[in-house]
């Protein structure tokens, strides 16, 4: 029986796992943490948010550039997700933007079953195993409870995760083992991350309330969706969307007003102030919430004489995308230049590469998890070719 290593046990690696070990191979799960899927448990918190209800095209068109990781999306797309799912005994519904969730909402019923039917599979999961290199022959070498083993399989999945939310596991510290064995690899870079803003105090006073009704223009594309102000910055929705233009360095300007034509901003401004302050009556003129004027008066003042302008299209100053670990997925990782078709290492033949630790981008959606389920399948499905092949 030819033998199979996933290192990871999120999504990803779960997902190879299980593929592996239908295709006939003995599997082992290697896990650094005390248990498998922290991370995917954490994405359950807030709602699972398992895909896109989208059309192949749509859904694919929401990556930004796969390369090889392409093909495993099209042959594990959103209907397929949903399907996967269901096999689980996990019954999803798609909210009115398209998400798909379970209906329990959460990640661990999902997990159970998923474990379960792995450990069915025969799948072994070995926890507190933190792969930390290789040693002599080649070998997978891992400081476990028991000391450092090492490990000789036929064919490896490596599905290690991103750079963020290291105290779940996903440290990223796996790319100095890449990069001591030549993998090309492209730097960690927050992505779905919040953005630093070093607000003045005046902006305490709106801390925790969500901004509505905005939106957020850069690079020629409009952004709506909502967010919240926060100690440290903006974050939410609307905010996480920005990722790959604030790494770019892409200027964002706030509409305060997107449903108004300017000419109506300049009429209401134009109305008689009388005795009222001027931030009243901007208040008053505009119906704006105390989020939005706040937002107005960190950002426009001192107002300028064309103030309906500025409403429109207000400087978001900010300090860049909140700190890595952070940020709900990592860009960076493997290069995908660095992979074959079947998602192997060009220069490691036998080893194979899913999830978030190759360098693709996507937003929330639903569209990471897809990611990671489709690169997982895939690596997998090649790697028991692999195995098969009599290559190994
Ligand atoms: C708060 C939050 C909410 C999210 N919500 C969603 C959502 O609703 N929908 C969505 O699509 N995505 C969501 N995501 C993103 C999603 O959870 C990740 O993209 C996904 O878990 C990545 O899967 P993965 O298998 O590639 O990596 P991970 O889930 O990060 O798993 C990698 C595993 O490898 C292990 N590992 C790392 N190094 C070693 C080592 N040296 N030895 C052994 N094991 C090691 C880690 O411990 C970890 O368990 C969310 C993320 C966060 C943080």
């Amino acid at each position: 029986m030819k033998q199979a290593l996933v290192i990871g046990g999120g999504p990803a690696g779960l997902m190879a796992a299980g593929e592996l070990a239908r295709a006939g191979l003995s599997v082992v799960v290697a896990e650094q943490m005390p248990t498998a899927g922290r991370k995917f448990l954490m994405a359950g918190k807030s709602g699972l948010n398992l895909t896109m209800d989208a059309p192949q095209d749509q859904l694919l068109a929401q990556y930004g550039g796969l390369g090889p990781l392409d093909a495993a999306v099209r042959g594990f797309d959103s209907a397929a997700v949903k399907e996967w799912a269901q096999g689980l005994g996990q019954d999803v519904f798609t909210g009115s933007t398209g998400r798909v969730f379970p209906v329990t909402m959460k990640a661990s019923p999902l997990l159970r079953a998923w474990l379960g039917d792995l450990t069915a599979l025969g799948v072994d999961i070995r926890t507190r195993w933190r792969w930390t290199g290789w040693g002599e022959g080649d070998g997978f070498t891992f400081a476990t409870p028991d000391g450092a083993v090492s490990l000789f399989p036929d064919v490896c999945v490596l599905a290690l995760g991103g750079a963020s939310w290291a105290r779940l596991g996903s440290d990223g510290k796996w790319a100095d083992i890449l990069t001591g064995r030549g993998i090309a690899m492209q730097p960690f870079a927050p992505s779905n991350a919040g953005l630093s803003v070093p607000w003045s105090h005046a902006m305490e006073r709106v801390f925790g309330q969500p901004v509505k009704n905005v939106a957020i223009h850069g690079d020629g594309q409009i952004f709506r969706g909502e967010f919240v102000i926060s100690r440290h910055g903006l974050e939410g929705g609307g905010i996480y969307a920005l990722s790959p233009l604030v790494r770019r360095g892409v200027e964002l300007r706030l509409d305060l007003l997107p449903d108004w034509p300017l000419e109506k901003v300049v009429q209401r401004l134009a109305r008689p102030q009388g005795k009222t302050s001027l931030t009243n009556h901007v208040r008053k003129a505009m119906r704006l919430d105390p989020a939005r004027l706040a937002l107005l008066q960190e950002f426009g003042r001192p107002f300028p004489a064309d103030l309906a302008r500025l409403v429109k299209n207000l400087p978001l100053r900010h300090g860049g995308l909140r700190p890595l670990d952070e940020a709900i997925s990592t860009v960076g990782g493997v290069a995908t230049g660095a992979l074959d078709a079947g998602l192997m290492l060009r220069d490691w033949p036998g080893v194979f590469v899913a999830g978030e630790m190759v360098d693709w981008d996507a937003p929330t959606g639903g569209y990471l998890i897809t990611g990671c389920l489709a690169s997982g399948l895939w690596a997998g499905h090649h790697a028991a070719a692999f195995a098969r092949s009599g290559r190994v």
